[in-house]
Formats: structure tokens, C-alpha cells, sequence
């Protein structure tokens, strides 16, 4: 592995390991038994056969969901039409899989797939300008292999790290409605209780904070009183593990300036030092 630096935040500034090609799969993996890197430690035991075993039967009925009928024929309009910029490319265009490390002290919930990102690569935040920030905050931090989520192939390796979203297709104007939420919840629920060493859950936005409580209900986590409310980097001590919030790393938020990337650096540092208090509580 080569060398890497970090800088005054403790986030790592250079230094990348060489792209791991996988094969041809037919959708995003949950990795086994991963190695781990800078900045995050390794874990006191592996996951479970049965973990992954789980992970990779809740992926394998996501891909083949069509639950939210306004959402299967969008995603496969956007797929028939496609971008002018893709036009040569093979659009995924159904339910976006989860990706990620079995053995997760951290799971990032986003919104839903995008429809020119994970719609079209078939991995969430993959191949948008949501993922180039939210990966490139997590190679500063420690937490992924490489700065780019670029396709389904590009050898990028998390490591303690498990992303999701609460919507797993693509939305008309990037909005599902609570409905569907609602209908696709139970996925994130099956995930929670299926990542066995969870310590931090970041959620991407105020769609996702509300999702994931629900979700955490659904996994039979008690309800927080008072509602917590959504911020950037508000807290909530849910038990096993603790709620983070989030700007989302929309467009809209980036070029505002709403979220800059120290912001959502800190969000991931902050994980860090949650899931190393929660190792030594241990
Ligand atoms: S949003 Fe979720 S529940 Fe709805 S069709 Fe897609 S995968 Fe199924």
C-alpha cells in the first residue's frame, strides 16, 4: 500500500492505491471480508457469513423490485431516453443496490439514485457530481481506497463503510414522495439489522434523516422523544448507533456554498470519532 499524508484535519490529501478491476458482475457487491486503511482501524471481528449472506439477498430483491409503479416507469423512460452526453452507454435503469463493506461501522444514506447517476451506472452515487463530493470527502477521511466513483468497475473499495439510500429508483425532479419512501423503507430497515458492527449512520439531507428514522423504528430501534430535528452535524444517540447529519452534497447545495467540502469533511472525521468512542465503550 503506498504512503499517504494528512493534513491538519487528519484527512488524508494524497496517495492512492492502484484500481482493483473486478469481474463482469451483474450488479454492486457487498465486499467480503475487506482489508481497511488509513484513519479507520481495523475491527475486533469479522462479520458473520450470515451478514453478507443478508446484504446480498436484500441487493438481489431490490434489483428485481417494482413496488412504486410511477418510479419503475420513470427509471426506464430516463434509461430508453438518456442523456445526449451517454448516449453511447447502457443505462442501468432499475432499483439501485446498496454497496459496500459487510463488516460497516458507518452506513451513509442518500436520497434516491440519480437519474443520470446511479440510474445510469447502476451503483448509487456513482458517475454524478453528488458522488465526485461525497467520495472525495470520504478518500480525504479515510474511509474509501480512491477520490472517484465513477462506474460500477472502477476498484473502489470501502472500507468500514456501507451506502444506501432511502429510495432506491430514480425520481421524477429528484423527489420521491413519502409514499414511495415509505414503500422502499423496509429495505434500509433489513440492512440495519443485518450490519452487525454499526457504530454512526450519516444521513445525506433532512429526506433522509426522516427516512432513516423511520427505518430504524421499522428495525425495531425505539422512537427518539422529542422528533430530533435535522442539521448539519446534529446528533442523535439512537442506541446502537449514532444519527449524523448532513447537508446533502446536491448541486444545489455545493455551488451555493451551503456545503463546502470542510463541512462535509468534518461530518466524516466526526464519524471516526464515533465509532472509535464506541469501540472503546466496547
Ligand atoms: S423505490 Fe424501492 S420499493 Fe419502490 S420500486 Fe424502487 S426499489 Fe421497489
Amino acid at each position: 500500500m503506498p504512503e499517504r499524508s494528512a493534513d491538519k484535519t487528519g484527512c488524508r490529501s494524497e496517495g492512492m492505491p492502484p484500481p482493483q478491476r473486478r469481474g463482469d458482475e451483474a450488479m454492486p457487491r457487498v465486499t467480503a471480508h475487506p482489508r481497511r486503511s488509513v484513519g479507520a482501524p481495523p475491527p475486533a471481528a469479522l462479520p458473520s457469513d450470515g451478514a453478507q449472506d443478508a446484504l446480498e439477498v436484500i441487493n438481489s430483491e431490490v434489483v428485481a423490485c417494482t413496488a412504486c409503479p410511477r418510479l419503475v416507469a420513470w427509471r426506464e423512460k430516463v434509461a430508453r431516453d438518456k442523456r445526449a452526453s451517454f448516449a453511447g452507454e447502457t443505462y442501468w435503469g432499475r432499483p439501485v443496490p446498496s454497496f459496500g463493506d459487510p463488516a460497516a461501522t458507518l452506513l451513509i444514506v442518500g436520497l434516491a439514485p440519480a437519474a443520470h447517476g446511479g440510474n445510469r451506472t447502476g451503483r448509487i452515487f456513482t458517475g454524478d457530481r453528488s458522488g465526485d463530493w461525497l467520495f472525495g470527502s470520504l478518500y480525504r477521511c479515510g474511509w474509501v481506497n480512491q477520490p472517484t466513483s465513477v462506474h460500477r468497475h472502477d476498484g473502489l473499495r470501502l472500507m468500514g463503510v456501507y451506502v444506501a439510500a432511502g429510495v432506491r429508483c430514480a425520481p421524477p425532479a429528484n423527489k420521491p414522495t413519502l409514499e414511495e419512501r415509505d414503500t422502499c423503507l423496509p429495505y434500509l430497515a433489513r440492512e440495519l439489522q443485518a450490519l452487525e458492527r454499526l457504530r454512526v449512520v450519516v444521513a445525506l439531507g433532512g429526506f433522509a434523516w426522516g427516512g432513516f428514522l423511520r427505518a430504524h423504528e421499522l428495525a425495531g430501534g425505539a422512537r427518539p422523544r422529542p422528533k430530533p430535528r435535522f442539521g448539519h452535524l446534529a446528533e442523535v444517540d439512537l442506541g446502537r448507533y449514532t444519527l449524523v447529519g448532513s447537508y446533502h452534497p446536491s448541486q444545489q447545495n455545493t455551488f451555493t456554498g451551503k456545503l463546502t467540502e470542510g463541512m462535509l469533511d468534518a461530518v466524516f472525521l466526526r464519524a471516526h470519532a464515533l465509532a472509535a468512542e464506541s469501540r472503546n465503550r466496547a
